[in-house]
């Protein structure tokens, strides 16, 4: 899959122990490294999602049929479903519809009493292992971030994840509480939005996160599903403007679970979502539990990349350069870079360079001039290994760790040998360099035009 063109793998703790899950971070990291890729891990929190107790084997819940849903941890039957949250008989309400799994089997709660629910298979389907039960998110009464989320942070943190995903988040609060350090020096924060209420508490939402993932999975059974591929755009606009990276995810190539080509609609799906502006495309049970997850990254690749070619860069960065700076309190820096950042995108426009060079402490830098998507390849240079590793998630970056850190010349100066040595810049190329001079002031304040000796 790395060889496919994956660049972050998401290792999700809904279904995994921490051991398991720590063993694949592991066996990704040692993989990588023997192939010279950078892959960024994204740990992915269960949250507070209510899950049925196993099922033995697959079942099938038909079309008309009464099914009981009682709390419990006893293995689920296709006439009783045991889920593993004592308070649910309290968050159900009789007469609203609750979708199973990945939202594609429904039932339909008839009554409700101390001990169970009864319900009617509206959507039939099939289940297995622990599939979700998807209660309304305002009614859910599971604190968010949940114990085990907590947990789980703590342990990842100590082991050095690059990125955190923050599942059925409602509000900017709940990410806060989640305690970490702030990035850089903690993970990179990435809230999956899933809820009608976080779409409703969006501008906070972002403010206090460093990415977002559009979870259509989740979202698309708490919106209407008309409304989901233009929240799906909202979405990533109002990422892009405040240059957060944003991935899009869920049933992406859903068909290539079993097949191995994609559906003509999927494939238009993944260019759609470049179009729309987003930094990065998700795969899900495709590689997790499909027939050839190599085949379906590749695939996944060449669709992205084919939509990249045919990119409207210009148009794009015109139409930021007139929606950004809106966001409220933003710091001196963070004015400054976006300005560095938007004449940096001008530069390289008008003379046409290949290759911009950004020099970033944070990453900072390197995911506001990415927002712009300029027709240059970004290099993105930091001295930090994390940060480095966390560049993976931005639109059209390559990152490359700065072996020596010093003033501004010598940053500068190491960036081109090193980009050079790689073989990324060659003698004669026209090259666009961003970084800071004033280190104290942490801000990107200088813009120099390089031609390579
Ligand atoms: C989603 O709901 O789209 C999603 C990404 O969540 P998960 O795959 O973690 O259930």
């Amino acid at each position: 899959m790395i060889e496919a063109g994956m660049n972050v793998a998401r290792i999700g703790l809904a279904h995994s122990s921490l051991d398991e899950a720590t063993d694949r971070m592991h066996g990704v990291r040692e993989v990588a490294s023997q192939l010279g890729q950078r892959v960024g891990i994204l740990i992915d929190l269960p949250g507070p999602k209510p899950r049925l107790a196993a099922t033995d084997g697959r079942i099938e819940l038909i079309e008309g049929a009464t099914v009981r849903l009682v709390p419990g941890t006893h293995v689920s039957t296709s006439e009783e479903l045991a889920i593993d949250y004592p308070g649910v008989l309290r968050d159900l309400r009789v007469g609203e519809s609750i979708g199973l799994g990945d939202g594609t089997t429904v039932i339909r709660i008839d009554a409700i009493d101390d001990q169970a629910a009864t319900a009617t298979v509206v959507l039939p389907g099939f289940l297995s292992g622990r599939s979700g039960v998807h209660i309304h998110g305002e009614r859910l009464s599971l604190p968010n971030p949940t114990p085990r989320d907590l947990e789980i942070v703590d342990h990842f943190v100590k082991n050095e994840a690059d990125m955190i995903a923050v599942s059925f988040v409602r509000t900017a609060d709940e990410v806060r509480s989640l305690g970490t350090e702030p990035h850089p020096f903690g993970p990179l924060l990435v809230t999956k939005i899933e809820t009608r209420a976080a779409i409703e508490n969006l501008p906070s939402i972002i403010g206090a996160s460093s990415a977002i993932m559009v979870a259509r999975g989740d979202l698309g059974a708490e919106c209407d599903l008309a409304d989901l591929p233009h929240l799906q755009k909202r979405i990533i606009r109002e990422c892009i403007a405040a240059g957060l990276p944003v991935i899009t995810a869920t049933q992406m190539l859903d068909s290539m679970v079993h097949s191995a080509m994609p559906t003509r609609a999927e494939a238009s799906d993944v260019a759609n979502a470049v179009f729309d502006g987003t930094s990065a495309v998700m795969l899900s049970a495709e590689t997790a539990v499909g027939v050839d997850p190599a085949g379906v990254v590749r695939t996944m690749a060449e669709l992205a990349e084919r939509a990249d070619e045919e990119f409207d860069h210009t148009g794009w960065g015109r139409r930021l350069s007139d929606s950004r700076g809106t966001a409220p309190n933003r710091s001196t820096v963070t004015s400054v870079t976006d300005a560095m950042t938007h004449a940096s995108w001008r530069a390289v426009q008008n003379l046409g360079c290949k290759t911009l060079v950004c020099i970033s402490g944070s990453g900072g830098t390197v995911r506001s001039m990415a927002r712009f998507r300029p027709e240059a390849r970004i290099l993105g240079f930091t001295v930090d290994e994390r940060t480095a590793q966390q560049l993976t998630l931005s639109w059209g970056v390559t990152p490359h760790l700065l072996d020596h850190d010093g003033s501004y010349e010598d940053r500068v100066n190491t960036a081109v040998r090193q980009a050079r040595h790689a073989g990324e810049v060659r003698a004669g190329d026209l090259v666009a360099v961003l970084a800071g001079i004033d280190t104290a002031a942490h801000a990107t304040d200088t813009l120099r035009i390089v031609r390579i000796p």
